[in-house]
Order: structure tokens, then C-alpha cells, then sequence
């Protein structure tokens, strides 16, 4: 008889920042001779809809990947809310529904996915490390359990750690203990990261709050994960995905979002602004984008608009909602120098040579996309692992610059950031590091390289864990 197929069920996850990921591995998984079922939110399928301009029944992300010959099929399920649901003012409403509700849905669609195969499978179910679904289903059908985390592996092992951090009092951090190292937890000693670098969580902490229970539940359970994916690269970030291996088989397979397979590059391919930046000089544009999540804060927009002025750069800037909050006039006093665009190909844009710059809140996407195009950032974290990742990015990579040193934002000192990152002395040591930094991913992802290797090694002992007909070894 011959060898099963492997089966990946994958549950996409409800934020914008981890479609992409997400549907970038299940791409890498079909492209390595697995079938593929990957379930969306129906609200997130909406949302995906709505920015590609076609309608809900169009709006398959894997059309072009299935046209190119990969076995992925496609469905969705529904949260238990309308798709016009306000999941982000409503956040409270919607995890409590998550925790509840949405564990019995994903486990009837699982059991009908698995009954209705033409063929016998291994299946192996793959989740968001923040669901903390996956260990109770994945028990329920004898399916190895895999969790995929879109953040750094830094990020992981300080949350995998919660436990021993609250034990040692690290969090929550009070105003007058922001600087205190943190050195109890095994593979990060080197890098010194201290409290006011831990993600926005450990600072608020409130033992009745929501986020409180979803990272610890997510991390009670992801000690029962048979596997554990990282959409990093082993070079950045070794000695704590080596720490992490120690605990449970864990595999450093980023970037996926730049995989060298042919395949779509983003989901949404429409780049507005392309024959404007090619108009422009090499290195002279400055990328501004604050992520998927709309940012109110008029302050803050005003001073960057006027700084992006004061500093007499090239401009485009993405802003999904809240144009309304720039200052008046500044569309037309900068339309000779900028765009402002509601959604780009971002990858398509960072990869422009014209493009000298990112200002970025440091979501980790847009980080890995901006060390693969080899772009030098200006960092202002908001909240979750940005202010995390703009320690990478600032301190110990030295391929980025701080915003603002102090606590507020000022349009004078946003001018000077842009314009020592665009065209200065500074920035030509920022740009060597950046280049060398952009060459170890690069190489990482070549046939031969610690992406690639991860990734088929991930393959063979799931494989190899299949065939033991053992699951949840760990915890
Ligand atoms: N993105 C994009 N076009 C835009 C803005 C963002 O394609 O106009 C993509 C970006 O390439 C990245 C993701 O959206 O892959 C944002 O993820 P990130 O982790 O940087 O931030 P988040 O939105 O999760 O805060």
C-alpha cells in the first residue's frame, strides 16, 4: 500500500496581519505535495472581498494558487457575528464568543471535513498559537497539532515564559522599573531586552481582562502543540528558537510571505501608486504605514504630516481609514511630493529601489518584508509585540532608527528621523547593516538554506510522528 497524504486543515486566524502568513504557508505546505483545507473567518473572507473590489463569492485567495496546479480547498466559518461586526470596538464581545462558542463550530467543520475526504488521509491540524482551541479537537480526531506563530520567536518565549516572569515580578512593569533586564529566561541572556521592551500585555496587565486570558490559555495549550512554527529566520533570532527546541520541536521557516515559489505575492495586487514611484530618484521615497489596524490619533497624524513636509521627502503613505485626520490642506500641499494611498502591494512597493526608507509601527510582517527589500526603518511601536520588535529592529539589529527618543511626537524631531535615515551619514551605516541583514535572509531562503531545511524537517518528523500514531507527547 502506498504512503498516505498528508492533510493540513489550517483555522485562519481574525487579524488582518496574520492572513497573510497564513495563507502564504498553506501555500508552502500544498507547494510540498500536502492537500490543503484552509478555513477562513466568514468575516475576515468578507473583509478580504471588500479590498480586492470583488464580490464575497470571488474572493477565494487561493484561486490563482489552485489555477497553478496545488490542492488547496477553501471554506469558512462563521464567529457567530455578522460580517459588519465591529470586532475590534466589540473586542471583549468577540473573545468571549471565540472562547465559547466558536470551539464546538470549528470541531463540527473539522469532523465534516474528515468524513466527506474521498481518500485516507493523515491529517494534521494547524492553528494560530493564540487560538486555544487546537489541543482539545486535535485530541478528539487523533490529529497532530501545529502551531503557527506569526510573531517573532522572541516574542513566543517571553509569553512561553509567563509563568516564571510573574513568579520573578517582572510584570506588571511600573513606571519606575522599565529598565530592569530580564535574565531568567534560558537562550535570550545575550540581548539584555528589559521590561519596557515587553509587548504592550505585560504592562497592562489586568488579571480580569480578556487579553490576559487569551495569551495565557493560548500558552497553556501551545505546550500540548506536537509542533510549533515560527514565521522567522533561524539567523535572526537562533539562540532563543534553539532554547525553544529544547522544550518542544519547534522550526524557525520564515519569512513565509517571501517564499521563492510561484506564487502569488500578496493577495491584493492592486498598486496604485506604481508609475508614480518609478517617476522617482533611487533611495528618495520615504514608505509610511502603520498596519492593517486603523490608528485614531489625530496628534500623532498631524505631526507626521507636517515633519513628512518640514522634511521635503518623497511620500507614500497608506491610510486605510482616518485621512480625516491629517491637517488641513496637506493633501494638496504635498500632492507634488506624495501619495496617500488606502491600501498598496506593500512588498511591491518596499521592493521599489525608489523606496529610501519605512516608517512603520513595527508590525513583525512588515519587518521581515522590509529586511528582505533591504529597507532601513523609522520605528513607532504602538501596542502588542511592536514594542518588542522595534527592539530588534533599533537596538540589536541596528538596521532602524527610534521615531521619537522622549514620549511624544514633534514635527521637528519626525523631520530630522526621516531625513537622517534619507540621504545621511547615518543612514549609510544603517543601509551596510541592512544589506548584510537582507543577504542572511535571502540566504536562508535558498534551496540550501536554514528556511527551506526547517521547513522539510518539520515535514519528515511530522511525517515520522504520523506514523508512531502518537499525538500531544508534550506537556
Ligand atoms: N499590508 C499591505 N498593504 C498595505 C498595508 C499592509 O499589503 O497597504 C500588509 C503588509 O505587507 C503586511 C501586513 O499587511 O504583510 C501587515 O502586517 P504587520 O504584521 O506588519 O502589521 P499588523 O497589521 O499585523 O499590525
Amino acid at each position: 500500500m502506498g504512503k498516505k497524504r498528508l492533510h493540513a486543515i489550517m483555522i485562519g486566524f481574525c487579524y488582518q496581519g496574520h492572513v497573510i502568513p497564513f495563507t502564504n504557508l498553506a501555500i508552502k505546505l500544498a507547494s510540498s505535495g500536502c492537500v490543503v483545507t484552509f478555513v477562513h473567518p466568514e468575516f475576515v473572507h468578507h473583509m478580504l472581498a471588500k479590498a480586492d473590489g470583488v464580490n464575497v463569492a470571488e474572493a477565494d485567495p487561493f484561486i490563482r494558487a489552485r489555477q497553478s496546479g496545488l490542492d488547496i480547498r477553501y471554506t469558512t466559518i462563521s464567529d457567530g457575528f455578522p460580517p459588519d461586526f465591529d470586532r475590534i470596538i466589540n473586542y471583549k464581545q468577540h473573545w468571549e464568543a471565540i472562547f465559547l462558542d466558536f470551539p464546538s463550530r470549528v470541531d463540527e467543520l473539522i469532523g465534516n471535513i474528515i468524513n466527506s475526504d474521498d481518500e485516507a488521509f493523515e491529517h494534521f491540524l494547524v492553528a494560530d498559537t493564540s487560538y486555544s482551541l487546537p489541543a482539545t479537537i486535535a485530541h478528539k480526531y487523533n490529529m497532530l497539532n501545529v502551531s503557527f506563530w506569526t510573531q517573532p520567536a522572541l516574542v513566543f518565549i517571553l509569553y512561553y515564559h509567563l509563568d516564571l516572569l510573574r513568579e520573578r515580578g517582572y510584570f506588571p512593569v511600573q513606571g519606575d522599573e522599565e529598565n530592569v533586564v530580564i535574565d531568567v529566561i534560558p537562550g535570550i541572556e545575550a540581548i539584555k531586552i528589559k521590561t519596557k521592551d515587553l509587548t504592550s500585555n505585560f504592562h497592562d496587565w489586568d488579571e480580569t481582562s480578556i487579553t490576559r486570558r487569551i495569551m495565557v490559555e493560548a500558552f497553556e495549550k501551545v505546550k500540548q502543540a506536537d509542533f510549533i512554527l515560527i514565521n522567522t529566520v533561524d539567523e535572526l533570532e537562533h539562540e532563543w528558537v534553539s532554547a525553544m527546541n529544547q522544550k518542544q520541536p519547534t522550526y524557525a521557516i520564515g519569512p513565509v510571505n517571501f517564499s521563492k515559489l510561484d506564487v502569488p505575492k500578496s493577495l491584493w495586487s492592486k498598486t496604485d501608486c506604481a508609475e508614480w514611484l518609478d517617476s522617482k530618484p533611487r533611495g528618495s521615497v520615504l514608505y509610511v504605514s502603520f498596519g492593517s489596524l486603523a490608528q485614531s490619533n489625530q496628534q500623532l497624524a498631524e505631526e507626521i504630516a507636517n515633519g513628512i513636509l518640514l522634511s521635503g521627502v518623497h511620500f507614500v503613505w497608506v491610510i486605510r481609514d482616518g485621512a480625516d485626520m491629517l491637517p488641513d490642506g496637506f493633501a494638496n500641499e504635498s500632492k507634488e511630493r506624495g501619495v496617500i494611498v488606502s491600501w498598496c502591494n506593500q512588498n511591491e512597493v518596499l521592493s521599489n529601489p525608489v523606496i529610501g526608507g519605512f516608517l512603520t509601527h513595527c508590525g513583525w510582517n512588515s519587518i521581515l518584508e522590509s529586511i528582505c527589500c533591504g529597507v532601513p526603518m523609522i520605528c513607532y511601536p504602538f501596542f502588542a509585540d511592536q514594542p518588542t520588535n522595534r527592539k530588534l529592529v533599533v537596538d540589536d539589529w541596528k538596521v532602524g532608527i527610534n521615531l521619537c527618543d522622549g514620549t511624544s511626537v514633534d514635527r521637528k524631531e519626525v523631520a530630522e528621523k526621516i531625513k537622517e535615515l534619507i540621504g545621511s551619514e547615518t543612514s549609510n551605516s544603517l543601509r551596510g547593516e541592512m544589506k548584510r541583514m537582507s543577504s542572511v535572509v535571502h540566504k536562508a531562503l535558498d534551496e540550501d538554506g536554514s528556511t527551506h531545511t526547517n521547513f522539510h524537517r518539520f515535514l519528515e518528523d511530522l511525517w515520522a510522528k504520523a506514523a508512531t500514531g502518537a499525538t500531544h507527547t508534550h506537556g
